[in-house]
């Protein structure tokens, strides 16, 4: 392995997305300073016998000294920040100062959108909003800077009976996905753990030249409810149907504020079928007319007449372009998921 190029500094280094990055960027020789909440654990075992991998443990809210420890001699830097180490606003915001105070030549963020400042009714989502926050805020400190959004993962299926995305095998050999999802309103997806790393390992060798100040849907399948289910049959070979329920069932201990996500989630896609990815950088002339009218008897938003006509291309086009080989719902569907619920202690493979 060559010397490192590029020292890349981290944050919840175990996560998907981040680890993802982590496994993409060593491969090719960056050194990478990560800060993870536990070195202990498979995944934080694995990083860290990958080359030029340094591991810091701890939290970030209020800990100054681990954030300047992994900027300390970084030149890039990719952040995906999570609710439960704390204010995301506040730990967003430390680490930007601290990007800022040391110079670093490119911040990939990863964002995500606040539904409530592109049409009054629709709602901010707790989880979603304070990314939105901190995206702004770094825009403001002049960081050279490129925003992520990422699509919903495959990987967030399981047959667990966790809310939203619970793919539930029913006695009689079928399979049912409900939520509140407009059936045949197509939604971005991503193979999170298969396609962060090496769509972000090409923004970095981009650099900011291209890509400063720019939104990036790392999406790599725009597909219906109604699509996922007809996929997961096909791939398990058993009836799956898709379910609209405007109602998400919560069947296991949540903390508070994915409770307020999954209300918001509840209005904003199930009343108001709003689009995933709002704003005209996201808004393209071949997504389908956005469906509301039958759900909420309005006949246009003002959301909707403010876009024009959207740009040309696909949703897509920019994460396909970045990494060719991403990974399709089918394939996550015959790979990855069956050995998830192998994992997950699932026999209905065998
Ligand atoms: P992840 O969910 O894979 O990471 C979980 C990490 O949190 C692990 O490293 C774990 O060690 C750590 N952790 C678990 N409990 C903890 C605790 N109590 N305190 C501190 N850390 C704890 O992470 P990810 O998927 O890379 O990133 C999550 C972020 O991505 C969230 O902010 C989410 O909103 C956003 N996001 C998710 C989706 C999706 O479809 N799931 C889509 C877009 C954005």
């Amino acid at each position: 392995m060559p010397n490192p190029t590029k020292t890349i500094a981290i944050v919840n280094g175990t996560g998907r997305q981040a680890a993802s990055v982590i496994r993409a960027v060593t491969a090719v020789g960056y050194a990478v300073r990560a800060q993870v909440y536990s070195i202990e654990g498979l995944v934080a075992e694995e990083l860290a016998e990958l080359p030029n991998v340094e591991l810091f443990e701890g939290e970030l809210l209020d800990n100054p000294e681990l954030i300047e420890t992994i900027f300390d001699g970084a030149n890039i830097a990719f952040i995906n920040t999570i609710h439960l180490a704390g204010d995301e606003i506040k730990i967003g915001k430390a680490l930007a100062n601290a990007a800022k105070k040391r110079n670093i030549q490119h911040f990939v963020y990863s964002s995500m959108p606040d539904h409530s400042i592109h049409y009054p009714k629709w709602p901010a989502l707790p989880l979603w909003a304070c990314k939105f926050t901190v995206e702004n805020y770094i825009r403001q400190l002049g960081l050279p800077a490129t925003f992520v959004y990422a699509g919903i993962y495959n990987n967030n299926f399981t047959s667990l009976p966790y809310p939203l995305f619970c793919m539930d095998f029913k006695d009689d050999g079928t399979l049912e996905w409900r939520a509140p999802f407009h059936p045949d309103t197509k939604l971005p997806w991503l193979d999170a753990e298969h396609d962060v790393g090496p769509a972000v390992l090409q923004i970095f060798k981009d650099g900011p030249n291209k890509w400063n100040g720019s939104r990036i849907a790392l999406a790599f399948e725009m597909l219906t409810p109604n699509q996922v289910c007809d996929i997961f049959g096909r791939a398990l070979d058993r009836p799956c149907n898709y379910v609209f329920d405007n109602h998400i069932e919560i069947k296991v201990p949540v903390p508070n504020v994915y409770r307020q996500q999954l209300a918001g989630i509840e209005l904003l896609f199930g009343i108001y079928n709003a689009p995933y990815f709002p704003g005209p950088e996201f808004e393209y002339a071949s997504r389908r007319k956005c469906s509301n009218d039958t759900i909420t008897g309005r006949s246009s938003t003002n959301y909707e007449s403010s876009l024009r006509k959207g740009k040309p291309g696909k949703l897509t086009d920019d994460a396909r372009k970045l990494w060719p080989g991403w990974r399709s719902m089918s394939e996550y569907v015959s790979t990855a998921f069956i050995v998830e619920e192998e994992a997950n202690g699932k026999t209905w493979m065998i």
